[in-house]
């Protein structure tokens, strides 16, 4: 095989890409990983492709290492997910009749923005345990004994990419096809503003080793669920605007993941119908819980950081996607979020 790793360097891409430290943050969590056993690798609640892949990806450099580890999410991976090797081994921590932790002398956490994304696992976690955080969100506050964050990656599984090229380890086939995973899905299929020259060149590099990006692609944006089209339906019945029709939002209740039979997973995609509206600036979803707390999920055309919107409700992400979770009731959240979308606008 004519590329490799090695082929995606880290200094040659684009001017101001990489922080000079970067290489260094990249040794220190090889080393980090190197010099110590018995791992717990976890990413954030209610994980995506980012945070699967780069779960995995971790899985499998710790297989090739020697590495004894427990992979573990709070929530169910998606049923889209579930393609790439060894999804089976993750420990779901919602589904354990008793929430006993595994034995484990450190931690890698992957794509959190922070500390209580990992949800309740971090009950397991306590303060003397040395932890890796590998991420990419501007959020992240560098939580941890080891902190390897490069905010302009497209995706953890980017950063992944590099320190296993800085490592010199050679990727197979199932690696490479979680790393593309986590690549295709933060870029939202290579379309987003993040898809920078070096994220075409590890694409590249990927599907030289083989990986059916046709494939992922095809499971991963185009086919859709029954449940997930008829939650589309609705939701677009209740597309709302402002008046000036710059944002634009949805609602899903408890009774339409009910009445549609979705899972979550099948919201994935829902909140960009209406920020893909002509002339809209923001776009939001907001889902209630059956606990009645509301996730809501914001994105950005590019002029509002809804980082920043997200962060004065406790939330976090990027600046051109973002979230939060709420407890009051549906219409004074909706309210309250429009006000400081329209601060910013
Ligand atoms: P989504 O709307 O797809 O759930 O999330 C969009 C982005 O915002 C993701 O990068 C995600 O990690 C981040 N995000 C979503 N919810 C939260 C939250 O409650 N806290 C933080 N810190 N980040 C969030
Ligand atoms: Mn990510």
């Amino acid at each position: 095989m004519g590329i490799t790793t090695s082929a995606v360097s880290i200094s040659s891409s684009a001017d101001g890409l990489f922080h000079p430290t970067y290489a260094h943050d990249l040794d220190r969590a090889l080393r980090f990983i190197q010099e110590h056993d018995q791992f717990l690798v976890v990413a954030h609640v209610n994980p995506d492709g980012d945070a699967i892949s780069s779960t995995l990806a971790i899985g499998w450099l710790l297989t090739l290492w020697g590495k004894s580890f427990t992979m573990v999410n709070e929530n169910q991976i998606p049923g889209r997910l579930q393609f790439m090797a060894n999804t089976d081994n993750v420990i779901i921590h919602e589904a354990l009749e008793q929430a006993n932790a595994p034995a484990f002398k450190a931690v890698i956490c992957v794509d959190c923005a922070d500390y209580d994304r990992i949800g309740s696992i971090k009950e397991w976690i306590t303060s003397d345990v040395p932890l890796l955080n590998i991420d990419h969100h501007p959020t992240n506050n560098r939580y941890g004994s080891v902190a390897c964050i490069r905010d302009n990656a497209a995706a953890t599984a980017e950063i992944l990419f590099d320190m296993f090229a800085q490592g010199k380890v050679n990727l197979d086939l199932d690696v490479s096809t979680m790393l593309y995973t986590g690549l295709l899905t933060d870029t939202g299929g290579f379309r987003y503003s993040n898809t920078t020259p070096h994220v075409m060149a590890i694409a590249s590099a990927l599907l030289a080793i083989g990986v059916d990006g046709n494939d992922i692609a095809d499971r991963l944006l185009e086919k859709m669920s029954f449940a997930q089209m008829s939650l589309i339906q609705k939701g677009l019945a209740r597309l709302a605007f402002s008046d000036d029709h710059r944002i634009a939002w949805l609602y899903i209740t408890p009774e339409d993941m009910v009445e549609t039979g979705a899972l979550n997973e099948d919201l994935e995609g829902l909140v960009n119908y209406p920020r893909n509206v002509e002339g809209v600036e923001v776009g939001l979803l907001f889902k209630v819980n059956t606990n009645g707390r509301i996730k809501v999920s914001m994105r950005s055309a590019g002029k509002v950081n809804v980082a920043e919107v997200a962060q004065t409700f406790g939330g976090g992400g990027h600046v051109r996607a973002a979230g939060c979770t709420l407890t009051d009731p549906l219409d004074d959240t909706i309210k309250a979020v429009l006000e400081q979308v329209k601060q910013r606008l």
